[in-house]
């Protein structure tokens, strides 16, 4: 084998590694963080979880998702945006939320904006959290160590396929003339390959975004793909340089007790939230 073929097929095999990250209990919410991210005393981040709130069925109780009919709903929302805002102390005013559309388009934030057709956010700029939302759809969450930015992406397959990941890494990194190798990255809790059946075309385009062979990404039931989104997404970022990458464990559809999950509920249910900032200098 040569020396290429050996070093991807590593990459491969450190794209596949899952870590245990324990539910923590927060201000009556359950929440998860990565514990690489959480070395980073500089990085606010967080993981949502179902658990927590009051949102009513089906989408209790932690709904972040404003796209439940309803005002109420909407309302409710709004209320666990502020809530999951105050408990890391910030500026719920300057909260940046995308209006995911499952698209490449990756927004570099420098004032309180809209954001239509866009699937990550970027800054270095402690007044803008960023909270995008998920129900089986990976979240990752990028941290320049360096220029200490931070970029949260809504990864489904289509993102995947397009390499909304590595785009996101490239880009974090050009823009403050630093190098991916500066990055770390968490990649949370979304459906895992145990539940993911989808069609050969999707099988197909996902092997698109790595020169590395993918075969131990794909898992096969039944002559059945089940691609393993959070591992496509990992060795997107090891291949495009990022120097580590901490992948949750959980699969949202097997664990949609504790979250929300597109495919288990037939697509009738609340959205979960990957939240990140930079502190200002004074909650350093
Ligand atoms: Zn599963």
């Amino acid at each position: 084998m040569s020396m290429q073929a050996q070093s991807q097929r590593d990459l491969a095999a450190k794209a596949l590694i899952k870590n245990d990250w324990p539910l923590v209990e927060n201000n009556g919410l359950t929440l998860l963080f990565s514990p690489l991210l959480s070395e980073y005393k500089n990085l606010t981040h967080a993981f949502t979880t179902r658990l927590g709130g009051k949102s009513a069925e089906p989408i209790n109780s932690f709904n972040l998702g404003k796209h439940w009919e309803g005002d109420d709903a909407r309302a409710d929302a709004v209320k666990n945006r502020q809530t999951l805002c105050r408990i890391f102390d910030l500026p719920f005013e300057n909260l940046i939320v995308p209006h995911q559309v499952h698209s490449r388009n990756v927004a570099w934030i420098t004032e309180h904006q809209d954001l239509p057709e866009t699937d990550g956010a970027a800054t270095v700029d402690s007044h803008f959290p960023i909270l995008l939302q998920f129900a089986d759809c990976v979240p990752v969450i990028l941290f320049d160590r360096v220029t200490e930015a931070v970029c949260v992406v809504h990864a489904g397959w289509r993102g995947t396929a397009a390499g909304i990941s590595s785009y996101a890494a490239n880009m974090l990194a050009s823009v403050l003339n630093s190098q991916t190798k500066n990055i770390v990255a968490a990649i949370g809790p979304a459906i895992g390959k145990c539940c993911y059946p989808t069609g050969l075309d999707v099988k197909a385009k996902l092997e698109t975004t790595t020169s590395a062979n993918s075969s131990d990404l794909i898992n096969w039931k039944n002559d059945v793909p089940h691609p393993d989104l959070k591992a496509f997404n990992a060795l997107q970022l090891y291949e495009a340089g990022v120097s580590e990458v901490d992948v949750c464990n959980r699969c949202t559809s097997c664990q949609s007790d504790i979250f929300y999950s597109h495919r288990q509920s037939g697509g009738k249910t609340g959205r979960q939230g990957a939240l990140a900032a930079i502190k200002n200098k004074a909650q350093r």
